[in-house]
């Protein structure tokens, strides 16, 4: 158990934090609601993401499913094509599944306390913390990264451990406006209590902070041990286009439901050797084992390629993917648990960041049937790069 701290030192902190809140918070559009399903879309979406990133998927994610009969009803791919490119895909089937939980279980509202908020899919203490303080007014704690550093400054504290934080937090916590404290202390470490260049001289809890009173600011928190080095994969994608007869379609296959990337669309992958000559070999070897053979050519002959095209790097947490794509041209036929998807279906499946930017340089190569379609493919594949 922490120290209590003397009680006019929690009413100074109270004060000047929200003080601080109201005259410099951002003007951001969850912070405009008092809805909790939007507040809880907000939360889910803003871990381990950007601010800016998110403003624009959480205004399209409220114009698609406004409320939580909306999402709960919605098919997961439409779950996850509202969710592609803003990664980390498994809080988007999370929140599709909090959404069936509130319906059946909590007639259709969201849960009021931090308590009946963990029971959601996806939902941890800091989530639930956050929802109950900010859209019910409870008063609980809620300890993101940025409250984790301020803590450890405020009170120089090596490496406090999540208890200490949560004590920490619920002792400070204003209880006459816990969602506004709450967000006070995230937004003073995302704008001044900043991890890289913290602005101690406009911050305005400088006089109560150990950590600048003892010099200790740029070692607080202690780094956490690096996490393993991230594994190096590179992987063969094999795109294969239907005969160029045809309109142009392509060989997508849908990955399982849970794990990595679980539900969304790709190209058929396969794991190669590192060695650059190893690429076209191992792609026409997949297709076949696919079943992709041209079905009108000499069984015999290899797979046409139509294009080697730049390669693809994709940082995962705890894996750096190399995609070596290589554009074949195959039958068009039926192959088992596959599909094929011209330009519109394509556009329609959710696609992770990586298989996107592939399919907008092979859709330049084939020339899709419309410019606008191109330019809508484009333009999804150069959406800011994010960690899935
Ligand atoms: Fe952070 Fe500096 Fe403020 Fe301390 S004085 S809380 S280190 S910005």
């Amino acid at each position: 158990m922490a120290t209590p701290i003397a009680p006019d030192t929690v009413a100074s902190l109270r004060r000047r934090l929200l003080d601080f809140f109201d005259a410099r918070a951002r003007d951001l559009p969850w912070r405009r609601t008092d809805d909790p399903y939007a507040i809880l879309v907000s939360e889910v979406m803003l871990q381990q993401t950007r601010v800016d990133t998110v403003i624009p998927y959480f205004e399209r994610w409220l114009e698609r499913f406004p409320d939580v009969e909306a999402l709960a009803a919605a098919d997961q791919a439409d779950v996850l094509k509202a969710w592609e490119g803003l990664g980390y895909y498994r809080r988007a089937r999370n929140l599709h599944g909090a959404a069936v939980v509130v319906r059946d279980r909590f007639g259709g509202r969201v849960p009021a306390t931090a308590s009946d908020l963990r029971e959601l899919p996806g939902v941890g203490a800091y989530t639930a913390g956050a929802v109950a303080s900010i859209a019910f007014g409870e008063a609980a704690p809620a300890v993101d990264g940025n409250v984790r550093r301020v803590l450890s400054r405020l009170f120089d504290l090596p490496a406090p451990s999540p208890r200490e934080l949560a004590e920490l937090a619920a002792e400070l916590v204003d209880p006459g406006r816990p969602g506004d404290f709450n967000q006070a202390l995230m937004e003073l470490g995302a704008t001044v209590c900043t991890a890289a260049d913290p602005t101690c001289g406009g911050c305005p809890v400088a006089e109560s902070c150990f950590a600048l009173e003892r010099g200790a600011v740029a070692e607080r928190p202690t780094p956490r041990p690096r996490a393993q080095v991230p594994r190096q994969v590179h992987v063969v994608a094999v795109v294969c286009a239907g005969p160029a007869s045809d309109e142009p379609r392509l060989l997508m296959r849908q990955r399982p439901p849970d794990g990595l990337l679980g539900g969304l669309w790709e190209f058929p992958t396969a794991v190669v050797e590192s060695d650059e000559g190893d690429r076209v070999t191992a792609a026409r070897a997949l297709a076949v084992d696919l079943g992709a053979r041209l079905a009108d050519t000499d069984a015999d002959a290899p797979l046409a390629v139509l294009a080697v095209l730049p390669d693809v790097r994709h940082a995962f947490t705890h894996l750096h993917v190399t995609y070596r794509p290589v554009l074949l041209e195959a039958g068009g036929g039926s192959v088992p648990a596959h599909e094929w998807a011209n330009a519109e279906k394509l556009a329609a499946l959710a696609l992770p960041t990586a298989m996107r930017r592939i399919a907008s340089d092979v859709w330049e190569r084939l020339g899709a049937t419309s410019r606008g379609e191109v330019r809508g493919v484009v333009a999804s594949a150069h959406r800011k790069d994010v960690p899935e």
